[in-house]
């Protein structure tokens, strides 16, 4: 296998962009300067030994990883700082970088994408949005911070990126700065190692609003605490709006001051609670016009939306990652969107979304419902008021587990997969006729899912 030359890394640096995201992209990977690859070492030039030391604790693996499917003699990586960088014999040498050791305060690029009319308001995330709406006018300061948090891929960076969107438009004279935590920290560091301290503290303190994402990535970095907790309450004395996300609750960031709990505790603490079905289904329906826009073509059989916002139930990330992935394949096969082609082009992600749901599970829980021994679910009782929990039990096994019929059948004491198919079809029917059969089903399956 070939050596990796300068061109193939620029490559690979795109699939690494892909996969940290912008932000970290620019910040940690894109100072990167690849040298050679020797002795199944590549060697990297870095301007700073703390990014290269943060980089390979941080990214390391995974760059190894892209390199090694090019190159699988590459086993090891190092990064050396630019001016000792001796080996670079595909390149001239970089010119001095003197901005880099200099305090700048732009802010972290926002995202064309993350705006306020994209973002799809549902039940799980209505709060948040409403604070945010109110922080981006940029009126009076009524609470200070704003504190969101939730899950990942629910939509924190996203709002903030909507605010800052919407203040840079609506108050050109005001100056926002976002970034995650993460940069606060690496420009902190910097300045320290720079002895530009002053500098970074004043020039922080000079911003209007200050929006600091993913605040759990400074927990037990004592330092930065530090700096954040004073930077913090410097612009709060000064009636400076700042907003910041994090993964959980003030309270429950482990490793973080209780002073700066507190601190963040003082003004609107809300959450973006996990997304529903019908927040679900509101992105891909909104991400399917977006798409429609540029590709009118496509065509979409009905149900195929719902069964997504079903069976991907978790954060709107992946939902977005299955869709892309299926616009992708149906342009690719130049064929609509059945849903036998979202379950042939997404069957390894519906797999691992699949419920973890137990047949016995179901059994037990239909047998409860209704009120009757287990014994007599799986027994030979033919009267409706066995025969008809037991064909619901069989539909919800069929719709539930991976399971196929004969499967079924052997665990209602050993029936054939026709008598469970003919359960099931029955289920079909009426759950259309019969609004108590709909009403049992809705509520068995969301104990089940619960
Ligand atoms: P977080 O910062 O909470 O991890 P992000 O803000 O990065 O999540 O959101 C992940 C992806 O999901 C982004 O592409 C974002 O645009 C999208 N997203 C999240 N919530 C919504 C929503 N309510 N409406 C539209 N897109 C959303
Ligand atoms: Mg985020």
């Amino acid at each position: 296998m070939a050596e990796m030359t300068l061109e193939q890394w620029g490559e690979l640096k795109q699939h690494i962009r892909q996969t940290v995201g912008q932000n970290n992209f620019r910040n940690w990977i894109e100072p990167l300067e690849f040298a050679e690859v020797a002795d199944g070492v590549a060697t990297f030039s870095v301007p700073t030994s703390f990014l290269g030391t943060y980089v390979s604790q941080h990214y390391g693996d995974l760059i190894l990883y892209q390199i090694s499917r090019l190159d699988p003699g590459v086993r090891k990586l190092d990064f050396r700082v630019a001016a000792n960088c001796a080996a670079r014999p595909r390149q001239p040498a970089p010119p001095p970088e003197p901005a880099r050791s200099e305090t700048r305060l732009d802010s972290a690029p926002l995202d064309e994408r993350f705006r306020f009319d994209t973002f799809v308001v549902g039940k799980p995330n209505h709060l948040a949005h409403a604070a945010a709406r109110r922080v981006a006018e940029g009126g009076e300061t009524t609470f200070n911070p704003l504190f969101l948090y939730g899950g990942v891929g629910l939509g924190k960076t996203h709002l903030m990126h909507a605010i800052a969107w919407e203040l840079t438009e609506k108050r050109p004279a005001f100056n926002v700065l976002f970034l995650s935590a993460e940069q606060f920290m690496y420009r902190f560091v910097q300045a320290l190692r720079d002895r530009k301290i002053m500098d970074f503290k004043q020039m922080f303190r000079s911003v209007d609003v200050l929006m600091v994402d993913d605040v759990q990535f400074i927990a037990g970095k004592d330092s930065t605490q530090e700096e954040f907790f004073h930077t913090f309450n410097a612009l709060v004395d000064q009636n400076k709006q700042i907003v910041i996300s994090a993964d959980c609750a003030p309270g429950d960031i482990a490793k973080l001051e209780d002073r700066i709990k507190s601190r963040l505790q003082c003004g609107l603490v809300v959450d973006l609670h996990p997304t529903d079905y019908e927040l679900r289904l509101g992105i891909l329906q909104t991400r399917l016009e977006r798409y429609r826009d540029q590709h009118p073509d496509l065509v979409v059989e009905p149900g195929v939306l719902e069964f997504l916002a079903h069976r991907i139930n978790t954060n709107v990330r992946v939902l977005e990652g299955a869709l892309t992935r299926l616009f992708a394949f149906a342009s690719l096969v130049g064929k609509p969107i059945t849903q036998d082609l979202t379950q042939d082009c997404l069957a390894d992600m519906l797999r691992s979304f699949e419920r973890k749901v137990s047949l016995e599970e179901i059994k037990r829980k239909v047998a409860d419902h209704y009120n009757i021994r287990l014994s007599d679910m799986v027994g030979p009782k033919r009267t409706r008021c066995y025969a008809r929990p037991r064909q619901v039990a069989m539909y919800l096994c069929k719709q539930l587990t991976s399971r196929s019929l004969p499967e079924i059948g052997r665990s209602f004491g050993g029936r054939d997969h026709t008598t469970v198919m003919h359960g099931v079809r029955r289920i079909d029917e009426l759950r259309l006729q019969d609004a108590e059969i709909a009403d049992d089903l809705e509520l068995l399956r969301r104990a089940l899912e619960g």
